[in-house]
């Protein structure tokens, strides 16, 4: 029997893709005129400083972990010789590398109650990945299982990450509900001194940083929001106490009768939305930008049909993933969905135009193609807001009006369909935002809403400084501290080497890889090169491994020459993504700074640089692994 290269969508599936219509000049020129309008009454001239922490304000802060009850534990006082910062994908994936090779004496630090990172804070109702889970959820062969839908909720990606921290038998190794306080570079021993705010003092020889690069939950700086006094919450700090139900999409059964209102219209909100609409007496939606929200076309999986599956087929889906999502081209697509739909209708967008006048394309072509093809896109899915929401004022103001990739592009099948119902209100702030909050409710344009509960699905810091967002300090050498080597950007070597801080690996993607579409995929890549760097030291007999600044800065230099992102552009509405709108310095472009060549190019280049034996770039204990490299 031929297996089929793609997963079988049973018959009702919605159509994955939207049939997109040329537009002439006249209506593109049109479109991007709207598009600066609608920019222009969203940029703010606070921007980023718009955000406020949830402390003081909200019952559950990020202090909080409402899920897990803290058990009491001795402090630890002894050496590891391998500590990782973050029980989340990038925690588990690449502890489970190291002990398979042989690293076993390694601790892990994870402030939540378990693993799971993300995965185990985000428990709003309705959470689910929009990347398709075949190549999301990592290490699936190994751990015997496959995922239960093509995109899989919540539970089922915590219950993975947790599956995989048994298989390689991780939990020995964590430390749980544990803030890392600080890391000090200890010259003398060559080794960091780590303590943590639960009274840990203990030394580790080489520290991993995962910590993810949302993972500190932020609510507007609206005037009176700490003067609310019904129920208030932030996504990330789900309170089921207070709505009843639970993550696996249970009935809020305590908002029967509540009057609940909604702020984020963001990847989040979109997707607890259509819970909450479900579930609570009234609902109000208080919207500053839509979401472009396109077909999801979930369906589940025969588990059969994967067991037919040749093995070693993840990495070559993730392969297949990663050249589409960088190239817009492959012999095949196995994973068929909206972000692969997206960069192949670009891709095939430019090749046409560039075969129309008989030259090769360069790469102003790609952003040309990109702009083309977004326009009929876009178009295509403001006009499926109209097929699917019945009122057309509610339909208009859904309509998102800037380039698909300015935000975070959201695919869903019940988020629109929610307008339908007689409860839920879709309170369009023109772009302006919620005006005030009070003791009973909401304000906006004059009106006052009043409400039992507030959620905040208004995202997580990003642009703001290391120990902020990671509530740490790490001091290397001369006891220069993190949050001052990056205070105007993160400076690195690889996405993962940070000069003055030797030891010290960065587990993230930005840097390098900057794969924004499967985050797992950044994760899991870096287990082989830091084993390999791992074993070449020890090889060595070296006690410290590090990257010079020359190194670095021509690192640096190669991250800036480049000036194509097809992210950002004027047009752009203001979000994490642009800076919140307002200009984009050196800071904010070294911290969304990607290999130039993209995440396909990244990963072939680290695979060689890991291969090759010469680990250029890096000095161990002073000296280049080999002479001349
Ligand atoms: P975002 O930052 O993307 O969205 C925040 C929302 O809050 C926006 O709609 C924003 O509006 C709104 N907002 C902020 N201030 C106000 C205000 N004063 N009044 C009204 N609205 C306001 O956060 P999310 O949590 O939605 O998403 C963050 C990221 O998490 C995503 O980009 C994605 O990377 C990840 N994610 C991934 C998922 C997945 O499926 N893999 C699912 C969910 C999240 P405005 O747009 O005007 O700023």
């Amino acid at each position: 029997m031929t297996v089929s290269r793609h997963i079988p969508a049973p018959e009702g599936t919605p159509a994955r893709t939207v049939a997109a219509a040329p537009l002439d000049t006249n209506e593109r020129a049109a479109l991007h005129e709207k598009y600066l309008a609608e920019r222009d009454k969203r940029i703010r001239t606070d921007g980023v400083q718009q955000y406020k922490p949830l402390r003081g304000i909200l019952k559950l802060t990020d202090e909080d972990d409402p899920y897990t009850p803290v058990m009491p534990r001795e402090p630890v006082h002894d050496h590891v010789d391998f500590l990782f910062l973050g029980g989340g994908f990038a925690g588990i994936t690449i502890c489970a590398r190291l002990k398979e090779a042989g690293f076993t004496n390694l601790r892990i630090i994870e402030s939540g109650g378990d693993f799971g990172g993300v995965w185990y804070w985000n428990r709003f109702p309705g959470a689910m990945c929009d990347t398709a889970a075949m190549v999301y959820l990592p290490m699936l062969e190994e751990a015997g299982t496959v995922p239960s839908a093509k995109y899989v909720r919540g539970p089922e990606i915590l219950a993975h990450a947790q599956r995989l921290a048994r298989t390689f038998d991780l939990y020995p190794h964590a430390l749980f509900h544990t803030h890392l306080e600080s890391l000090t570079w200890d010259e003398d021993n060559s080794r960091y001194k780590v303590k943590t705010r639960q009274g840990d003092e203990f030394t580790a020889t080489h520290v991993a940083m995962g910590t993810g690069p949302l993972n500190m939950p932020h609510l507007p700086g609206i005037p009176g929001i700490e003067t609310f006094n019904g129920t208030a919450m932030h996504t990330a700090r789900w309170d089921f106490e207070a709505t009843g139900g639970g993550w696996n999409g249970e009935t809020m059964d305590k908002l029967k009768n509540k009057r609940v209102g909604v702020i984020g219209t963001g990847a989040t909100g979109i997707q607890c939305i259509p819970h909450i609409g479900r579930d609570s007496g009234e609902t109000f939606i208080f919207q500053r930008t839509p979401s472009a929200v396109a077909v999801r076309g979930n369906h589940a999986i025969d588990p059969e049909w994967f067991s037919q599956l040749e093995k070693g087929w993840q990495t070559k889906w993730g392969r297949n993933f990663v050249q589409i999502m960088s190239t817009g081209m492959a012999e095949t697509d196995h994973i068929q969905d909206g972000w692969t739909d997206g960069v192949q209708r670009i891709t095939a967008r430019m090749m046409e135009e560039c075969a129309k006048e008989g030259r090769a394309p360069v790469a102003t072509d790609y952003i040309k193609a990109y702009h083309l093809s977004d326009d009929e896109y876009t178009t295509a899915v403001r006009a499926r807001t109209d097929e699917v929401v019945k009122d057309p004022t509610t339909a208009d103001n859904l309509k998102a009006w800037y380039r698909q990739f300015c935000k975070r592009p959201c695919f869903h099948d019940e988020y629109l369909e929610t307008f339908n119902r007689p409860t839920v209100h879709l309170v369009d702030t023109d772009g302006k935002g919620v005006e005030r909050i009070d003791a009973t409710g909401v304000w906006v344009a004059g009106k006052h809403y009043p409400l039992d509960v507030i959620v905040y699905a208004t995202g997580f810091e990003f642009n703001s400084d290391f120990t902020f967002k990671s509530g740490l300090e790490v001091y290397g050498r001369n006891r220069l501290t993190l949050t001052e080597a990056w205070k105007n950007g993160m400076r690195s070597y690889q996405g993962m080497h940070v000069h003055n801080f030797p030891n010290l690996f960065i587990i993230g993607f930005t840097q390098g890889s900057a794969l924004a579409s499967n985050i797992t995929s950044n994760y899991t890549d870096h287990g082989p090169t830091l084993i390999s760097i791992l074993k070449k030291k020890a090889e060595l007999g070296a006690k410290v491994v590090e990257v010079p600044k020359s190194v670095q800065d021509d690192w640096i230099n190669l991250l800036l020459s480049t000036t194509v992102d097809i992210l950002g552009g004027p047009e752009c509405t203001p979000g994490y993504y642009n800076n919140e709108g307002q200009e984009e310095g050196l800071k904010e472009r070294l911290n969304m700074a990607r290999y130039p060549a993209g995440s396909l190019a990244f990963f072939d280049y680290i695979a060689d640089w890991r291969a090759n034996g010469k680990f250029e770039g890096l000095e161990f204990d002073g000296k280049p692994a080999v002479v001349g490299a």
